[in-house]
């Protein structure tokens, strides 16, 4: 199987466009979605509206976004500027779109007895991956080869390597244009395949991955898209500007 892997879109829908016009080529059997489809862009109801239309191709797990800007919780834990947004997002989305986030399960969400996607982490769906110790957490929960992650926005991957009876984590920043990784038999990972909407790695273009589990070969990619539009869109909803002017630093 071949897997198309997109997290964090964020309500972005130029950068959701540009993956979408990159990845138009490349085989897929599925799509899988790990997170937080909205939540501080300006086009949350397209957003939903592709994940919508993917049907029964698409296997997704909810993010801590969807759930607060769905109101199916509060946003006690946002700053205000994500806060804001929430609020702008529940009111802007659609009726289906609404009952299409509030009917996404929360994962993890087992994809084949090798395979598992999580937003925040397996262990909760609000925890944070970024060192070595939260990543054997998250190995310990699940016993999966193979586990995406997303939440942090940030491209990267954990290795759990055993020898000689020791474990070890080895963590690996992805950065780049185009990078393959092939996955060792014998260790097992939790990967970010970083953000679609909203990357957080100081490069702005929208990241996204493919992964063939026949070969065990990892592709993931950074696609420039048009983020003056997607900085646009955000202020002529009103929303903080301080949303808009991230995208463009990549933070
Ligand atoms: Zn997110």
């Amino acid at each position: 199987m071949r897997y198309l892997i997109l997290s964090d879109i964020h309500g972005n829908v130029e950068a959701l466009d540009a993956v979408r016009h990159h990845a138009r080529r490349k085989r897929r059997d599925r799509v899988l979605f790990l997170g937080d489809a909205v939540g501080y862009g300006g086009g949350p109801n397209q957003v939903v509206d592709w994940l919508r239309s993917l049907g029964p191709e698409l296997l997704a797990v909810r993010g801590n976004h969807d759930r607060v800007c769905s109101g199916l919780d509060e946003a006690t834990y946002f700053n205000r500027y994500a806060r804001q947004a929430a609020e702008w997002t529940l009111e802007t989305l659609g009726p289906r779109n609404l009952e299409y986030l509030r009917s996404l399960s929360e994962g993890p969400l087992e994809v084949s007895p090798e395979l598992a996607i999580c937003h925040g982490s397996p262990v909760d769906e609000d925890a944070y991956i970024f060192s070595g110790y939260e990543a054997a957490l998250g190995f310990k929960a699940l016993p999966h080869r193979v586990m995406f992650f997303g939440h942090t926005h940030v491209p990267s991957a954990f290795v759990l390597r055993e020898s000689d009876g020791r474990r070890m984590i080895q963590v690996r920043l992805l950065s780049g244009r185009r990078l393959a990784l092939d996955l060792e038999p014998g260790c097992r990972y939790l990967v970010n395949p970083g953000s679609v909407g909203q990357p957080r790695d100081r490069d702005p273009r929208a990241a996204y991955a493919i992964y063939d589990d026949a070969s065990s070969r990892l592709y993931l990619y950074r696609v420039p898209y048009r983020l003056q539009a997607a900085r646009r869109r955000i202020l002529q909803a009103g929303l903080p500007p301080v949303l808009a002017d991230r995208l463009g630093f990549g933070a």
